[in-house]
Formats: structure tokens, sequence, C-alpha cells
């Protein structure tokens, strides 16, 4: 570095003028992370509510991932899609046997949710290239999905101010009232529909589950359509909900089985990478050399990260852990007699609660200056995803941080 020990200030002076101005200003510069803290350039101390959005499910510098990513950085990091390498291979059939899907099932490996979405539409358009139609066939999703920001993933992507700059998108997509069942039928009989992606929670939206009847139903309309039912796990998946995939919770899913679904944040814990499980042998084999493809996509470095995530994952029994601590979690917000917290929902380390008013912006900083990373989800809804690693004493020191909330807080 030619320059060294910037002060917070000066970062930040620096990061207007050179990134490019997306994000809005960032909260803190942020150091270094130890299992469920993070330290800024100042040298103060957070607790992590959020884990990178959904994505340190290990919590920070796992002495395990860190090992397994060194020493495949040291060992070979990149070698293009001519070249097989073992991690890759292993992850795929992991991803396979986790998923619980069945017998053909095929794994095609991204870089990013979005990605891992983009290859589900695309999966999409040749399912509906099969359909014998002289219409296009339609894809739906849901109001107040989020799926991505390119333009593929976007096209399905519900919040109209971030996604109108952009029209015209992908052709033939139609938005269905997320839970409204007479809805999806009425849209199925309109005509062909190649499929449909949703979330079974929208976490963008302000983690909210679609319920499983709506699930159910969507399941049935396109066996009953010969349309496929693609589940976006970018942020439920890797055992973030209290199961490996969302869909395998009845309560979530009512037993459904996808046709598909993609993955994402959790997945390398903390390594970018992300993809799509194809269930079964006739939807596996829409893709042939050449219809897709990405010159990092299962990387040996990411896949090898990945492995390195499940084996913790594993090794530490994260799933449960993410099922107690979320119910702990719950339970604490809503035993905490502090009235702006209406009400807490989620699924395991998937959570959020409702304020009494608008003031999450507000709200989220106020926990920051207090030392408690959480996120304002939506203008009513502080959204909680800690590390899968996240032990009882934390939360109880979270939740403790969040009662001390003053009540009059400014609306966003
Ligand atoms: C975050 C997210 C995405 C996009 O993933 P990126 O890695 O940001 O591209 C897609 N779908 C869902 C449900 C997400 O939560």
């Amino acid at each position: 570095m030619s320059e060294i020990h910037e002060t917070t200030d000066e970062l930040l002076d620096l990061y207007s003028h050179d990134l490019m101005n997306v994000f809005g200003t960032p909260l803190r510069v942020l150091d270094h992370g130890q299992g469920s803290y993070v330290w800024d350039s100042d040298g103060n101390k957070y607790l992590d509510f959020l884990a990178g959005i959904a994505v340190n499910s290990v919590g920070y510098a796992h002495p395990d991932w860190v090992a397994a990513v060194a020493y495949q950085a040291g060992k070979i990091a990149h070698t293009s899609n001519y070249f097989a390498t073992e991690p890759q291979i292993e992850l795929a059939e992991k991803l396979i046997e986790r998923s619980g899907a069945p017998q053909g099932s095929r794994v095609y490996f991204g870089n990013s949710g979005t990605e891992g979405n983009e290859a589900a539409l695309k999966l999409l358009k040749l399912h509906g290239n099969t359909m014998e139609t002289t219409q296009t066939p339609r894809i739906l999703a849901l109001t107040h999905s989020f799926h991505g920001r390119t333009l593929g993933a976007l096209s399905v992507t519900w919040k109209p101010n971030i996604r109108e700059p952009y029209n015209p998108l992908l052709p033939a997509v139609e938005f269905i009232e997320a839970g409204d069942v007479h809805a999806l039928e009425s849209a199925f009989n309109d005509g062909p529909v190649a499929g449909i992606i949703m979330e079974l929670i929208q976490g963008e939206a302000g983690v909210l589950p679609v319920g499983a009847e709506f699930v159910q139903a969507a399941r049935r309309l396109c066996d009953e359509h010969n349309s496929l039912l693609i589940i976006d796990e970018v942020q439920t998946g890797m055992g973030r909900t209290g199961h490996w995939f969302a869909f395998q919770d009845e309560n979530l899913s009512g037993g459904v089985v996808p046709d598909a679904i993609t993955f994402a944040k959790g997945v390398a814990g903390g390594f970018p990478m992300g993809g799509l499980v194809t269930f079964g042998g006739e939807v596996s084999s829409l893709f042939t050399p050449g219809s897709h493809g990405s010159t990092f996509a299962g990387n040996p470095l990411a896949t090898a990260a990945g492995l390195a995530t499940i084996s913790i994952i594993e090794k530490e029994n994260l799933i449960v852990n993410a099922q107690r601590r979320g119910e702990q979690l719950r339970s604490e917000l809503s035993a905490c007699d502090n009235p702006l917290f209406v009400s807490v929902r989620g699924a395991g380390l998937l959570n959020a609660v409702e304020l009494e008013h608008p003031c999450a912006h507000a709200a989220a900083n106020w926990a920051l200056d207090h030392g408690l990373i959480v996120n304002a989800v939506a203008p009513h809804a502080l959204r909680m995803a800690p590390p899968l690693t996240i032990s009882e004493e934390e939360i109880s020191r979270g939740v403790a941080i969040l009662r001390q909330m003053p009540t009059d807080l400014e609306n966003n």
C-alpha cells in the first residue's frame, strides 16, 4: 500500500470519490471479525445480527474455513471450465444430497444469487421452448419478491423503483399477488406458463413467508400445466431457516418439492458463490453443452469454501443451533417489554421484528451506536440473520441491547 493508516474519515472521503454511488454512504468501515463480532476502523466492536446479509453462516474467521480456503489458494485457485476439480465435484454431490434431490439431479455453479436466478430463468426459457404452443410461455413471479439485480433477475423482482428504470426487461413476466391462490389459478388459466419463481420467505421484503397453502397450490398448478416450480433459496438455504433448505420445512412449503432451487449467500461462508440445483433427470437435461456458462463458475477456491462451510455446519450441528437460537431470539424479543416491538416473525435464524412506527433506519442506527448490527429491511421492520454459530449468550446480549431502544425514534 502506498498510503498507510488512513483515518476513517479519509477512507470514507475516498470511498465517496472512488466507489460507484449505488450503495449510499457506508455505515462504518469494517476492519476484521471473529465469530459473531466485527470491529470497525476505529476499534469499536459490534455484535453482528446481520452476518453480511445472511452470508457469514459460520461466523467470521472460522479457523477451519480459513484453513480450507488458504490451503486451496495455495494448491490451485482457478482453472476455467475446460477442466474439472475435486472440490467442485464434491460440493455438487453434497448439495444434491443435502437438498434431497432425486436421482438424475444436477448442479450449476455461478458466483452470486442473481446468477443462480439467471440460470433458473434460462431453464424456464428452455422449458418454455419445449411447450407446444404458439403463444410465448410466461414466467410468473410474486409481488414483493427479490431475485437479484441483473436484467433477467430484475425482471422477476417486484420493487418498482429498482425495476422500472431498466424497462423494457424480460417480456412475458407476470407478477402474482403473493399468497393469492385465486390470482395464481387465473394466471395459469390465461395461457401457457413456463414456470414460477418464488421465495418461501421473502427476505428482502421484510422476512414474509408466502404460506404453505400457496406453495402447495403452485405445485399443483405447475403439475397440471406442465410448468416448472423454482424456489429461490438464496437467502433461506444452507441451514438459515433451521433446515438445509426452507422447502424441507413443512410449515413453509407444505411438503412441496420444487423442480429446481437456487442458492447463494450462506453457501460458501463468505466466499462469493451461487447456483442452481435442478431436480431429477428431465429438468436437468434441459441445459446442454454451450447453453450456459461462466468463467468463474464452480471455481475450486469458491467450492472449497463451500465444502468447508458444509463441513462446519455438520460438525458443529449448526442447523439445530439455528432452530434453537431462532426460537430463543423470537421468545426473548416477544417477552421483552419494549412497546416499539409489535411482533416477531421468521424461521430459524432468519427473523424480523415489526416496529410500532416506520423508524427502522433510526432503529438500526441506534443499535449500531450501541454495538449491535441489525438491518432496516423495511420501513417497519428490522431483520436479524446472525451467523449460524451464534451462542445462547450472544443472542441474549443482542436482545438486551434491543430492549433498551428508545420508543420515540424518528420515522424514516
Ligand atoms: C440476496 C438475494 C438474491 C441476490 O443475490 P446476490 O448474491 O446479491 O446476487 C436473490 N434472491 C434472494 C432471495 C436474495 O435474498
